[in-house]
């Protein structure tokens, strides 16, 4: 916490977490804290531990030592689908939607899981309910325009798109972002930050991104990691005057 920022109940913090792959360690002893209703950016260059540190933040696997608190609660170690139902909710970085079924299907079918409201003997109306909450999702990011199309039609950034409303459909309250505008043309980078900033009025949103310019305009806090250690932490303003963020940008090359 620094000047100007006012303080919000934490939503999630990882405590003493380290992460080792074989002998190798990829996180270091990280102590992070994401307040509520916030846009926390995780910044730093490739190879600094950011999506090793989504990964242990939205629960793909449990820190090699160290715990983890959703509103005050441990969740160390807590299985992947229960974090979904608990409201926590992430889109990766690698593409995991349906290609062969409809935009609309794919949103309908994580609705469907999510709820488990449907079995042989669901009426047909249950069906359209489901429909419908596919379609607003649909249309919150951008697709409106595009509910029949094949998943695999679809532009890269409309994929993206897609991606964040099947993350949307266990209407979370905390929501995990990897680089989403991975591979994206600067229109479409420009359209998914715009929905980025829309989704973080009504929730939490944790993003990750090496892009720093990126995401200074749109971050109320931002956290740098670097060779999988915490750098730095603060507002926009902290991380754009910090020397040793700068430096660390400047020797990868990375802006
Ligand atoms: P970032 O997302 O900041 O680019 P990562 O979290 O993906 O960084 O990786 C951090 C470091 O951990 C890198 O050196 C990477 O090679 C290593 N690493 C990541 N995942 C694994 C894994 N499953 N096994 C071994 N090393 C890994
Ligand atoms: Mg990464």
């Amino acid at each position: 916490m620094t000047a100007g920022e006012t303080t919000a109940p934490e939503i999630l913090r990882a405590e003493n977490v380290t992460i080792m792959f074989g002998g190798f360690t990829a996180l270091s002893n990280i102590n992070v804290s994401f307040p509520e209703g916030r846009l926390t950016a995780i910044i730093g260059p490739n190879g600094a531990g950011k999506s090793t540190l989504f990964n242990v933040l939205s629960g793909a696997f449990p820190p090699s030592t160290g715990e983890i608190f959703f509103k005050g609660k441990e969740i160390t170690g807590v299985p992947q689908h229960a974090f979904a139902r608990m409201g926590i909710a992430k889109s990766f970085q690698i593409t995991n939607i349906f290609p062969k079924i409809t935009a609309l299907e794919n949103v309908r079918i994580a609705i469907q899981a999510m709820t488990c409201r449907f079995n042989i003997w669901t009426p047909r109306s249950k069906f359209k309910e489901m429909e419908d909450e596919a379609a607003t999702l649909l249309e919150m990011v951008g697709l409106h325009q595009h509910h029949h199309r094949l998943a695999s039609n679809l532009a890269h950034g409309e994929q993206r798109a897609l991606e964040i409303a099947l993350a949307l459909a266990c209407n979370p309250c905390l929501l995990l972002l990897d680089e989403p505008t991975a591979g994206m043309s600067p229109e479409e980078t420009s359209t998914m930050m715009d929905l980025i900033t829309d989704l973080a009025s009504t929730r939490t949103v944790i993003l990750v991104e090496h892009k720093m310019k990126l995401v200074m305009g749109i971050s109320n806090h931002l956290i740098v990691l670097h060779h999988g250690e915490f750098l730095a932490e603060g507002t926009p303003d902290d991380i754009r005057s910090n020397d040793e963020v700068k430096r660390v940008y400047l020797g990868q090359g990375a802006h």
